[in-house]
């Protein structure tokens, strides 16, 4: 049976290039950057370059670009410099929204607990949120603004840069957690009004374990890892250098490719809205139009999301009811919560999240899978039954 995987919001596969570009580093050039030797430099100069072209792609300077060991890490640091550079000018007050991702999430409510004043803004049903919102809640003493670029579960692209501008008027640091955003569509720290932003590898075609951070020139970027003198003092520990090499190779080629993958996607994506939506009392969570080329999130009503995933396993198809991380626990996704969705509705999701490498077929194979094992499931519950004698309102 072939594998259909449509799960590329929690990782993707690695590319060609980005392996055999990593490979010699892992042979070869083994070196530690920081070393005098001549094996030592040649390392060096890579991970340089590999900085250079990450800068590149972003429209930032090289030395706004700081390496971490993912995602999470770097908005664990970007989120905590901003509120601790606040912290000593007196400014204490933060402002996110409720469907962050929980590295950025569970951080804030660390900072709550330190003494910190968090607003999250509220999500309109379509998944999106307005720079007015920020705006509106904006203070003498906010320290720092957080608000993702493109939310993993339901693919919404939130107006990043007019979010940034209003920061800016305000003289706020402005940070994004743009992990599903870079190598998707583009982005740029200036044109965007970016002050800090976190980037993941393997969510564009990189190796999982690698990330990094942009910190614009100016702003204090603190150190929570401390040893040696890697990136400038800010992150202690010898570099990852096959790893970031290989970043650099996928960002590049993600980049190169975007327009031309974006198209392909766009067309798979619009095929499986358009055939889910048929299936009676199914709904498309967030705003249509304004969503990831790659991203469809649905929900099904009278049914367990679960359900639906391991009877979709079973035909080879991988896919994920909302986020990677509360797959296991049976608490519908905080993201479909703060859509406002109601919980029993918000149990049925499906998430497929599409890459350049699915096909037509994968698209036909899960447009005939879905509609089957949601009558499946649907003949099976007794939730369902009560929907359909009319002992129960449908919600959708
Ligand atoms: C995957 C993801 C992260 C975490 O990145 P890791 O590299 O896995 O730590 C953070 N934010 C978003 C939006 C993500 O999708």
């Amino acid at each position: 049976m072939k594998t259909i995987y449509v799960d590329n919001a929690a990782t993707t596969a690695m590319s060609d290039k980005a392996i055999e570009a990593m490979t010699p580093y892992l042979k070869e050039v083994y070196g530690n950057p920081s070393s005098l030797h001549t094996v030592g430099q040649v390392a060096k100069e890579a991970l340089e370059k590999a900085r250079a072209d990450i800068a590149e792609c972003l429209n930032a300077d090289p030395r706004e670009i700081y390496f971490t060991s993912g995602g999470s890490e770097a908005d664990n640091q970007c989120i905590r410099s901003g509120a601790l550079n606040g912290a000593m000018k007196g400014k204490k007050h933060i402002i996110s929204t409720a469907f962050e991702h929980h590295a950025v999430l569970h951080t804030l409510k660390k900072l709550e607990k330190e003494g910190f004043e968090v607003t999250y803004l509220d999500i309109h049903e379509n998944g999106l949120v307005t720079a007015e919102q920020v705006k509106e809640v904006i203070r003498p003493d906010t320290a720092l603004v957080t608000i993702m670029y493109a939310n993993n579960e339901v693919g919404t692209i939130q107006p990043i840069r007019e979010i940034g501008e209003v920061c800016k008027k305000a003289g706020v640091v402005f940070h994004t957690d743009a992990v599903q955003a870079v190598g998707h569509i583009p982005v740029d720290v200036k044109a965007d009004n970016i002050d800090m932003l976190s980037l993941s590898a393997h969510k564009f075609h990189g190796p999982k374990g690698v990330g990094a951070l942009y910190c614009r020139k100016g702003i204090p970027l603190k150190t929570f890892i401390e040893g040696g003198a890697q990136e400038r003092g800010r992150r202690a520990g010898t570099e990852n250098i096959g790893g970031i090499v290989a970043t650099s190779v996928a960002l590049k080629e993600a980049c190169a490719n975007m327009k031309a993958n974006a198209e392909k996607m766009k067309k798979l994506r619009d095929r499986l809205i358009d055939g889910l939506l048929k299936i009676p009392h199914s709904k498309l969570n967030g705003d249509r139009t304004n969503r990831l080329p790659a991203n469809v999130n649905m929900c099904f009503e009278g049914i367990e999301g679960e359900g639906l995933l391991l009877h979709l396993d079973a035909r080879g198809i991988c896919a994920s009811s909302g986020s990677a991380c509360t797959s296991g626990s049976l608490d519908p996704s905080h993201v479909l919560l703060a859509l406002g969705l109601p919980h029993e509705v918000a149990h049925g999701s499906l998430r497929l999240s599409l890459c350049e490498y699915n096909t037509e077929e994968d698209v036909d194979a899960i447009l005939k899978a879905v509609p089957e094992v949601v009558s499946y499931l649907r003949n099976m519950s007794p939730v369902w039954e009560e929907l359909e004698k009319g002992q129960r309102q449908h919600l959708i």
